[in-house]
């Protein structure tokens, strides 16, 4: 092991060109790892520059646990990761549960003791993975934008090609590039469906002393520790509405039944007075909230369209050279609460199955063993998505109303995981199971689950007869 400035410990070289496309929080995780793992690391992002847009979203320890291997960057994530006091309204304003934070859950007989959920601003965690990729001497390569993806069996090569007709290649592509990846024509030869869940979320995030410049705004929505605010959720049948303040941030989120007028995009810019025209059909809607939405700068408000996509067992190109990380190969709903940390967990699983190749020979294996040891584990978690979003709907109860969603999210099979382990652990098991066919057992999904192939249709007609989804094991 080599051990760098910062104190970061790198494994000797494989020898593995490794080339990432896309620097959301997916890629740039793939890139961090990838070089500790002792790969060479290329990233390319079609932005032209950092994007510093974006709302919030929670990582669990199952994700965070990996930047210990980080001196710099645990130590930064301390610092901004907040501890939401979760409390739950009605759509008029009115408080029904006292703020309370989320503590995850553990098994009997567990010896480790699970923490609070925490939350992340994603402009800063994204600013500090990007932070630590520059301390170790890699920049990512802006305005490249993939446009295809291929790979060379004989070669035992892979690449993608620019909007400028540019050709890069490596021994590796991690297509960590997000909703509606180019790559899975070359994984499963077409593109992947996506359907409305009938959902859209206006969503936003902007500097928080916009929004102290309202006396109203500033006495109804105060801090309550040293940095964090309340995360007040207002639930009602119809609509949420999410207010989350910290020390330097603002953000509210409104879901509301989608009307087509919403798309599924991070960078599609919308107008508050769109949804103050919605608020007014809110009966009793308060005041305050009107005020929050009118101080909104156009340029950080987004319409986002909530879409479902099945689950994609195939990952890995059929020569075992391109593989898909975070959503590029499993999108989550808002309500899993699984999106970022299974982008992260991705990114250290395949770091770690790379190392494990030894060699560029061994890639399609260790593309292939990453695959197996993940697939289950988050479709697990998608079904948990839709599971949340039903229970979201819930009307909120008096005296520590949690909804079964966010109990089952706290469960330990979810927080307990650890990605490097696991891989370096069941490597070898996986690969006598793809190669002879030997049983394999996954101990990262809730204990006793048999997984069965299941498709958002299926699930959607089991809960609109009024039936609860099965969950066979101990998923809670
Ligand atoms: C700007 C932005 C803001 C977001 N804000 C939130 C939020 O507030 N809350 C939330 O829960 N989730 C948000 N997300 C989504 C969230 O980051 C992901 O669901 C999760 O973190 C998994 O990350 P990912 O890296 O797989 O995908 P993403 O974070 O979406 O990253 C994908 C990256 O690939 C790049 N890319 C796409 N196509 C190409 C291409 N053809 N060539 C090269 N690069 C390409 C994109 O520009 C992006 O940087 C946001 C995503 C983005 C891009």
């Amino acid at each position: 092991m080599t051990v760098t400035d910062d104190c970061t410990q790198r494994y000797p070289e494989t020898g593995i060109s490794v080339l990432i496309v896309g620097a959301g929080v997916a890629g740039l995780m793939a890139a961090l790892e990838c070089w500790r793992n002792g790969h060479d690391v290329r990233i390319v992002e079609r932005s032209p520059e950092e994007v510093t847009t974006g709302d919030s979203f929670t990582i669990g320890p199952s994700a965070t646990r990996a930047f210990k291997h980080w001196p710099k960057l645990a130590e930064e994530n301390e610092k901004i990761a907040f501890v939401p006091h979760l409390a739950f309204y009605t759509l008029s304003g009115h408080r029904v549960t006292e703020p309370n934070h989320v503590e995850y859950r553990k098994d009997k007989g567990s010896k480790k003791v699970p923490g609070q959920i925490t939350r992340h601003w994603r402009p800063q965690l994204h600013g500090m993975l990007l932070r630590q990729l520059y301390a170790i001497g890699i920049s990512v390569e802006y305005g490249c934008r993939a446009v295809e993806y291929f790979e060379i069996s004989h070669t035992g090569r892979a690449g993608i090609i620019l909007a400028n007709s540019e050709r890069l290649e490596a021994d590796v592509v991690i297509a960590a590039d997000g909703l509606r990846s180019h790559s899975t024509k070359v994984t499963l030869g077409q593109e992947i469906r996506a359907r409305p869940t009938g959902q859209a979320l206006y969503r936003t995030a902007f500097p928080v002393e916009i929004a102290m410049n309202d006396p109203m705004v500033r006495e109804r929505f105060p801090l309550v520790g040293e940095k964090e605010g309340p995360i007040e959720f207002w639930a009602g049948e119809h609509y949420h509405f999410l207010v989350i303040r910290t020390s330097d941030t603002m953000s509210w989120t409104l879901s509301h039944k989608d009307y087509e007028s919403a798309t599924e995009s991070w960078s599609h810019q919308s107008d508050p007075e769109d949804v103050l025209k919605i608020t007014s059909t809110i009966p009793d809607w308060p005041e305050v909230a009107d005020r929050l939405i009118r101080l909104t700068p156009k340029d950080r408000l987004l319409h986002f369209r909530v879409m479902w996509r099945d689950p994609q067992p195939t990952w890995v190109s059929p020569a075992g050279r391109i593989v898909q990380i975070g959503d590029a190969a499993h999108t989550y709903i808002p309500a899993s609460g699984n999106g970022a940390t299974q982008g992260i967990e991705d990114a250290v699983s395949l770091a770690t199955c790379l190392r494990m190749a030894g060699g560029t020979e061994q890639v399609p294996w260790a593309l292939r063993i990453h695959n197996r040891l993940r697939f289950i584990r988050v479709s697990c978690l998608q079904k948990l998505g839709l599971i949340n979003l039903k229970s979201y709907s819930e009307k909120p109860k008096k005296d520590n109303f949690t909804p079964k969603g966010l109990q089952y999210l706290t469960a330990e099979w979810i927080w307990g995981h650890e990605p490097e382990t696991y891989a370096e652990e069941n490597y070898y098991k996986v690969l006598d199971h793809l190669q002879r066919g030997t049983p394999f057992q996954d101990t990262n999904i809730p204990r006793g689950h048999v997984y069965r192939d299941w498709t958002i249709d299926e699930m959607l007609e089991i809960q609109e007869r009024g039936e609860e989804i099965e969950l066979d094991g101990e998923w809670e």
